[in-house]
């Protein structure tokens, strides 16, 4: 199952390019990374690329069903070269850190909707959000954030009796 990124392209349909194979090949050694962060691999392993070019062979691989693009809400798009499994991510809403989660159940039932309204689906995106291990351990240093509720609970005090 180990497909050159040559193979892929030809496979696709797709002109086989130095740029393409460049951006190929940072998605696959980085999955979930940024279009700036292929820039910035594609230009440390090939030299001088456009930004430009580098997004459009991002699209072109997207299209083709190579790389999978997931824009987690709040967050540049991501790249990856995990698809067809419609495997779902989770993020940390502190640093942003992303992961894959498999499907609770099998290969893609959440491709079965209850009731699919008579639409063809192809897709389910399902984010889950929560902290991520790296920021769960730094919880005891609030970083600039406001201070939780200060107020103390009143304590009960006996009402002065005039009489
Ligand atoms: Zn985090
Ligand atoms: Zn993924």
């Amino acid at each position: 199952m180990s497909e050159t990124g040559v193979e892929l392209l030809r496979e696709r349909g797709l002109h086989v390019t130095p740029q393409r194979l460049a951006v190929l090949s940072a998605v696959t050694s980085h999955p979930h990374t940024t279009a700036d962060s292929v820039l910035d691999r594609v230009r440390a392993s090939i030299g001088s690329i456009s930004r430009q070019a580098v997004y459009d062979s991002l699209s072109v691989l997207v299209e083709a069903d190579i790389v999978r693009r997931i824009e987690p809400a709040g967050s540049p798009a991501r790249y990856e070269t995990r698809v067809g499994d419609n495997h779902h991510h989770v993020v940390c809403r502190s640093c942003g850190a992303l992961a894959d989660v498999d499907c609770a159940v099998g290969d893609t039932p959440c491709l079965t909707a209850a009731d699919d309204q008579g639409f063809v689906i192809d897709e389910a995106e399902v984010v889950y959000w929560g902290k991520c291990p790296q920021c769960r351990s730094d919880r005891g240093v609030p970083q600039g954030t406001s201070q939780p509720n200060t107020n103390q609970p009143k304590t009960n005090q006996p009402e002065p009796s005039k009489r």
